[in-house]
């Protein structure tokens, strides 16, 4: 990704970048700011306050729909390749102030220089590679007829979207929404999680800059129970983009299937996993540790696709769990503005606090493996050590916890199916690793496995843009894939045109 050179350069950008001084507020025209400012701090250390937010009020929701819908008429009739050439303007926008961005990712969300870098790129990807999709698909599309008759299919916006994302990708998934609603022709409404206001709050600006006008993309930063549950149970909302927890979708799918007027609205929504890693005995511990290291606690184990489960068999457990100690004891836990950081704070104390509970029942239901050391100055941050442990059994799967919490379980060599079924007996589908040097044993697991990414014999990590879409199945989200050929699509309408050629006119 950077050089030594690039990542102690973006290390001092970082702190130059004016953090202190940031804002985050509603970005509705019409509506003024009120209420309290609430301090945001960086994760790394609670007693620097980085910026303040203010919360949207009831008003200010209101208001933000009614210039919504005012608004989708003349968004919708802008010509995509318009639309798309604004994102393309917003990419590279985004692209010119890369450390400005990744300095708010480490100050406000706790990214590591790699990770801030990813970040940004994605959120750059994601709004080129719709932009290209809108020019492909929102060409009106010509369709065979019989003579005297010409057929046409035109994709057009659905109205109001409303985009709500999480904290573990505050500007690629925020961003990544946004840009797949106004490439489609709707309006957006978008409310970041409460933890990365501030971030989302740049973001929206830098797409105003670009040219989205303001009534078309309008920005709500709130509680998801207030400001969240307004939006997605009013009956004005066609749509609604949501990655985050599948509780949370859950309660969103409730509150638009409970409106008894309006449209019947869509839910496209990326959520949670309980992701697996397999290796098999001709798998290379060298290999698995690294992978399942990388995958685990990479981001501070805040990835929805972070492996939770290291599912090894029998013969090589031993060395791999011994190999897993040792790489742990080498992880740089700290301050993630450092470019010698490997693994940051986790995101609150809220996510702390489950993390530390969790630490504490898996005293009594498993066997403790090791724990990385916290570096220097992490006493005032949220941070929580990476933790390893063994599991008793392949059927007490259901392990996330959001964080940099690791665990092995072993498995016999005629359980193999039995494995991938307690897998999939989750209920998750979203990312699974697989190590074997075996090509009947990867099919018969990628055959078996009901998960949306598979990752085979590397870092169970990556989503790449028109490359290696992302997105799961079951409690793990609706589909389709972002960053995949047929997202889009589902953010449109379709509209078949027939016209009589022989007609007068015509
Ligand atoms: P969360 O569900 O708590 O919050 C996500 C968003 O939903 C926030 O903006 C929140 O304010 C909002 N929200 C909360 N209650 C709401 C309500 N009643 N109505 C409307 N909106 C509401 O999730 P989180 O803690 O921010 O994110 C972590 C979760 O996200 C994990 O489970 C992770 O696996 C998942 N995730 C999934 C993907 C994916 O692509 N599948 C990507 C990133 C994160």
């Amino acid at each position: 990704l950077a050089n030594d050179d690039q990542l102690r350069e973006l290390a001092a950008a970082i702190n130059n970048a004016g953090a202190g001084s940031w804002s985050a507020s509603p970005l509705v025209p019409g509506a003024n700011a009120t209420g309290e400012k609430i301090a945001v701090t960086n994760p790394a250390d609670r007693r620097e306050v980085v910026g303040h937010w203010q919360a949207a009020d009831s008003a200010t929701v209101e208001r933000a729909l009614l210039n919504a819908v005012a608004a989708h008429a003349g968004w919708d009739a802008t010509p995509a390749a318009s639309r798309a050439a604004i994102l393309e303007h917003a990419a590279t926008l985004l692209e010119a102030r890369m450390p400005a961005y990744m300095a708010m990712c480490t100050k406000e969300a706790g990214k590591t220089l790699p990770d801030g870098i990813a970040e940004v790129r994605e959120a750059v990807d994601f709004l080129r590679y719709y932009a290209l999709q809108a020019r492909e698909h929102f060409a009106p599309m010509a369709l065979p007829g019989p003579t005297g008759e010409s057929n046409q299919l035109q994709l057009g916006g659905r109205g109001v979207f409303v985009c709500i994302s999480p904290w573990n990708f505050p500007l690629a998934i925020f961003i990544g929404q946004i840009a797949a609603a106004l490439a489609a022709g709707n309006t957006v409404i978008a409310k970041p999680a409460e933890q990365t206001n501030l971030i989302g709050h740049a973001a929206v600006q830098l797409l105003h800059e670009a040219g989205i006008p303001q009534d078309v993309l309008q920005y709500l930063p709130g509680d998801g129970a207030t400001v969240g549950a307004a939006l997605t149970r009013d009956a004005r909302v066609a749509g609604v983009c949501f990655t985050g927890s599948t509780e949370t979708a859950r309660l969103i799918n409730r509150a638009l299937a409970g409106r008894d007027s309006g449209a019947i609205a869509t839910l496209i929504a990326e959520t949670g996993g309980q992701n697996a890693m397999i290796a098999d005995s001709s798998s290379l511990p060298e290999q698995v540790v690294k992978d399942a290291l990388g995958s685990a606690f990479t981001s501070a184990g805040q990835r929805c696709s972070a492996a939770r489960v290291l599912l090894v068999q029998e013969d090589i457990a031993d060395k791999v769990i011994h190999m897993l100690a040792g790489a742990m004891a080498e992880l740089t836990v700290g301050d993630p503005g450092l470019p010698s950081t490997d693994v940051g704070p986790v995101i609150d104390e809220d996510a702390k606090g489950i993390l530390v509970a969790h630490a504490a029942r898996m005293k009594s239901e498993a066997k403790f493996i090791a724990e990385a050391k916290l570096g220097e100055a992490t006493q005032h941050g949220t941070f929580f050590a990476p933790t390893a442990w063994e599991l008793k059994s392949i059927n007490e799967l259901d392990r996330e916890k959001f964080g940099p919490a690791l665990h092995v379980v072993r498995w016999k060599a005629d359980e193999l199916d039995a494995v991938v079924d307690a897998i999939n007996a989750t209920g998750y589908g979203l990312t699974l690793g697989i190590h074997s040097r075996i090509d009947a044993t990867i099919d018969r697991i990628v055959q078996r496995a009901k998960v949306g990414n598979i990752y085979v014999n590397r870092n169970q990590i990556g989503a790449v843009v028109g490359v290696q879409p992302f997105g799961g199945q079951g409690l793990s989200g609706t589909g389709p894939k972002a960053g995949g050929p047929h997202y889009l699509p589902r953010f449109a309408t379709e509209k078949t045109v027939t016209i009589n050629t022989t007609a007068a006119g015509g």
